[in-house]
């Protein structure tokens, strides 16, 4: 399985054009953001039976492992703090992740030595592989350049600039770290926590801040996955106006900051990171939440 090339198309938002990388399309089950970060263990060659993992029961790379376990043929356990209700009716990522063969369990079950193992970085145990929430992983590294390697091949004679919406930061670190030399700004905007937060996970991962993306500030401060009529708003939108339809926990921040300072513009190239299975329960949560959006 190749994993590479996605496409570049041209879009047009609230009247301005811009570059679209579509990484979501990288595969049918393994796309996004996570398919890169996850890279390396995908193609290497360990000697790994299970995987372990933990973070939210609705989680992007809880979906992107339990595909890469199922591709790879190996176990996947994953820790979450367990919900009934979302059990009895799973949906999205969740729903997905059981289907290829997840096995779960609640955070409270899981035995100390894991938990040690499993917080900070990636770890090949026994057989085990561990591997943090998020994917925030070094190996990261090694998928983000084939993007990086795609970009520079597609950018030859452009002046782009390169944007993408920032959980952890590992992706867009990643991605100016590799740009750096041919001259290419990665800009980023902070959807789990603010500017300093965000600053400081990438100083885990680089200590030079020369190799830093720029971070752009949101309009104001949004609460990662808290509900948002305006974000929804502008998420419909893009989807009417674009015909692509978009995540929903980062996507409408990263474009409600590029709006904000007007960066929108031929130059651009926005990073479609995935996600869209995880927007199926977000936007079941928006419409509950708020009965008159239809
Ligand atoms: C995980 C994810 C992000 C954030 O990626 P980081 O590398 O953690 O910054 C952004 N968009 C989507 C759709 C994701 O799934």
């Amino acid at each position: 399985m190749q994993l590479q090339n996605s496409p570049v198309q041209r879009v047009c938002f609230e009247g301005r054009t811009f570059y679209l990388k579509r990484d979501d399309l990288l595969h049918p089950i393994f796309g996004g953001n996570k398919a890169r970060k996850l890279y390396y263990f995908f193609t290497a060659s360990l000697p790994i039976k299970q995987v372990v993992s933990y973070g939210s029961l609705q989680s992007n790379a809880m979906c992107a492992i339990a595909a890469l376990a199922k591709m790879r043929g190996w176990k996947f356990l994953y820790y979450a703090r367990i919900n009934q209700k979302l059990l009895q009716n799973p949906r999205g990522n969740l729903a997905c992740a059981l289907a290829y063969g997840m096995e779960l369990k609640d955070i409270a079950q899981m035995p100390e030595s894991d938990r040690r193992s499993i917080l900070s970085e990636t770890r090949i145990e026994k057989g085990c592989l561990f591997i943090p929430e998020g994917a925030r992983c070094q190996e990261a590294r090694v998928g983000v350049a084939r993007l990086a390697q795609e970009i520079k091949r597609w950018a030859i004679r452009r002046d782009i600039v390169v944007f993408l919406p920032s959980g952890t930061g590992t992706t867009a670190l990643f991605l100016q770290k590799e740009l750096q030399r041919s001259g290419i700004v990665v800009m980023t905007t902070p959807c789990v926590g603010d500017r300093q937060y965000l600053k400081e996970q990438f100083f885990t991962l680089e200590p030079d801040e020369r190799f830093h993306p720029t971070i752009i500030d949101p309009p104001k401060r949004y609460r990662f996955a808290k509900l948002y009529p305006e974000l929804f708003s502008l998420w419909q939108r893009l989807a009417k106006e674009t015909g692509v339809v978009f995540d929903l926990l980062y996507d409408p921040i990263g474009f409600a900051a590029l709006l904000h300072h007007d960066l929108l513009a031929q130059n651009l190239l926005y990073i479609h990171q995935g996600g869209v299975l995880g927007s199926v329960t977000m936007e079941e949560r928006y419409k509950k939440k708020f009965a008159t959006i239809s």
